[in-house]
């Protein structure tokens, strides 16, 4: 009976149309639903938020490694990594760099590469001549402070959008040394994935509380927000046929986490399909 579920035409994921529902920590017998969104650059509604999620995750790795150096140089991904090595052996050691891709106008690329280390305009230049990245390389000090309003100025939507239409499907526009890490790992939840959207949870769930709800671009015109999540007891279409007894064994340590964060908030967990 367990692989009749196989035999049905899996409904394909879409922005939105599945959810991941789970115990809520610190509160007995409380479950949360959230819908589940695709988190993509290329999605209008997600795009928004995650520009936003990933400057404010820049500016911390920025304030945590002290980078402050952005360096504007013309854009070649081959010429950045032998710069990698160049730089490893000049300063001994790997460099902590976040670089951000971006096209201009005429086309050229560039890569924006916020570094924590000095390096003289002399040397650089010399170096990346000699691998053939060509003559310009423009440094500029950037101060700790000011990382955040001068990532605001390149990591805006209609750039990212159109570094995205120039980019093979799956290249990244953010590259980042291995010594920082802008995700940080997440943390095991105990969620599940349901395949349906949140408002069927919502409809067949009871005594709802903590409703939240975000605006989203493709709806906006029409003054509506989007339902993200919400919590409630715990109810029979959050389980699909999950078995309840083995559920309510791996939910309640969850239920009876102490909370050391604060109220209500930052409790829901990032789940991706
Ligand atoms: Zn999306």
């Amino acid at each position: 009976m367990q692989q009749t579920g196989k035999m049905k035409r899996e409904k394909p994921f879409g922005c939105g149309n599945f959810s991941v529902v789970g115990p809520v920590k610190g509160k007995l017998g409380v479950f949360g639903t959230k819908a589940l969104f695709c988190k993509s650059y290329r999605c209008s509604r997600c795009r928004p938020p995650k520009l936003r999620d990933v400057r404010a995750r820049i500016s911390a790795a920025a304030e945590t490694h002290k980078l402050n150096r952005m360096r504007t140089d013309r854009y070649i991904r081959e010429c950045w990594r032998k710069m990698r090595v160049l730089l490893a052996r000049q300063f001994g050691k790997s460099l902590a760099f976040v670089g951000v891709l971006e096209f201009q106008k005429n086309g050229n690329a560039h890569l924006h590469i916020l570094v924590g280390q000095y390096i003289p305009q002399k040397w650089l230049s010399i170096a990346w001549q000699s691998i053939g990245g060509g003559r310009y390389v423009d440094i500029r000090f950037v101060d700790i402070h000011r990382v955040s309003a001068y990532l605001t100025v390149y990591l805006v939507g209609d750039k990212v959008v159109k570094t995205l239409e120039l980019l093979p499907k799956r290249a990244r526009i953010f590259t980042t040394s291995r010594s920082i890490v802008l995700y940080g790992k997440k943390d095991k939840s105990g969620w599940w994935m349901r395949r349906v959207d949140i408002g069927e949870l919502y409809d067949a769930a009871e005594n709802h509380s903590n409703v939240r709800s975000v605006p989203v671009d493709d709806l906006t015109p029409f003054g509506l927000e989007l339902l993200s999540y919400f919590e409630s007891p715990p109810f029979s279409a959050a389980l699909g046929n999950r078995d309840v007894i083995g559920m309510l064994r791996s939910a309640l340590p969850v239920w009876n986490h102490k909370k050391v964060s604060s109220e209500g908030s930052g409790e829901v967990p990032k789940t991706k399909p």
